[in-house]
């Protein structure tokens, strides 16, 4: 299912929590909401998850406007929406089983299809034989996977999760990332995920929109946002990515290193031209030295997406030339403060 939003606003008060937000979430994707704490995610993922109606502005699940339904239909609507959270919201008083049952016990499903369907859940979300365990007796990310049991009951056309993966560990977080990437492919689901990690864009969104301000400063492919960031926004988001995996299952070509030194130059680099040895090429050419402080590459979206913080040394007009060289490389070189 598509969700489009046209220049919708919320505002708390004096205080303008969506400002003027329009966009069209792709079906069938994993869509990424990038933001800082207080930029609007939540206020957002209420106004889209039919939750809260927003002062001005219209949605559409597909062509359907869905921002004014009536209140019958709007129950009916949001049985088809599935949702996570941060801190699971399960019932403690019910085991994992009795969990994922419940949306359904809501919407009368008949107590043995409800069983069938809990059962085939748990093996989706691979705990299966663990329906009769207490909630207590579960790890994080079992709950978040009875969560998400939970939130796919119903067969919703799309799942929102907001910030799922923010009180797991790295590792937790990854695997919790690639069950929602296989079930989202497998049940051909769109899936929207709020968000405060970059991590968790690069490594499991198709698309991505950076909110600042309760706008959107940056849209687009999270291959194309990561090889060319346009806002200082996400520019900082990237600056200050790190590895999802524990330190001892860092792979070397996954391995990013900051150090908090920054060059003059930050060089972007996508595809063919990560693995060539385009700097050494051009030190040949011009006179220059490149000086290196940090980069990795990174795989995004299943291609490799190269950055390097350098300074350039050398007369200003030879600096000049090898940027431009750098440039008619497929290079992207952002100066700073400029
Ligand atoms: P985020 O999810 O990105 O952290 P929120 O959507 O929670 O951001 O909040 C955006 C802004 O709106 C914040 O300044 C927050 O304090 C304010 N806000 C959110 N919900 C309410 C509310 N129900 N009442 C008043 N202010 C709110």
């Amino acid at each position: 299912m598509r969700i489009s939003m046209k220049q919708l606003n919320r505002t708390y008060g004096s205080l303008h929590a969506v400002h003027d937000i329009s966009l069209n979430i792709p079906s069938n994707t994993i869509y990424g909401i990038i933001g800082k704490s207080g930029a609007g995610k939540s206020t957002l993922v209420r106004l889209i998850s039919l939750l809260e109606r927003p002062d001005s502005g219209e949605i559409y699940y597909d062509d359907k406007r869905v921002d004014n339904l009536p209140k019958d239909e709007l129950i009916a609507q949001r049985r088809k929406i599935g949702m996570i959270f941060q801190n699971f919201n399960l019932f403690s008083s019910r085991n994992a089983a009795e969990n994922i049952a419940y949306p359904m016990e809501i919407a009368g499903v008949h107590k043995e299809a409800i069983n069938t369907r809990v059962e085939e859940l748990l093996e989706v979300v691979g705990l299966a034989g663990r329906g009769k365990a207490p909630i207590s007796t579960l790890s994080g990310g079992q709950m978040q996977r009875v969560a998400i049991a939970r939130a796919l009951a119903n067969h919703p056309d799309v799942l929102f999760c907001d910030e799922a993966t923010s009180a797991l560990d790295p590792q937790t977080t990854r695997s919790i990332l690639t069950l929602l990437s296989d079930l989202q492919k497998k049940m051909n689901l769109s899936v929207v995920m709020i968000t405060h990690q970059m991590e968790v864009v690069r490594d499991a969104c198709e698309h991505v929109a950076v909110l600042e301000n309760g706008s959107v400063v940056e849209e687009g492919k999270v291959l194309d946002v990561f090889a060319a960031p346009a806002s200082a926004t996400t520019k900082d988001f990237l600056a200050n990515l790190a590895p999802l995996v524990e330190p001892d299952e860092v792979k070397r070509d996954d391995m990013v290193r900051w150090s908090d030194e920054g060059g003059r130059f930050t060089l972007r680099f996508r595809g063919d031209s990560t693995g060539e040895p385009v700097l050494s090429r051009i030190q040949k050419t011009y006179d220059v030295e490149f000086n290196i402080r940090a980069g990795g590459v990174q795989r995004v979206s299943g291609e490799d997406v190269g950055t390097l913080i350098c300074d350039i040394i050398g007369e200003s007009d030879e600096v000049d030339k090898a940027v431009a060289a750098l440039q008619l490389s497929g290079i992207l070189v952002e100066e700073e403060g400029q």
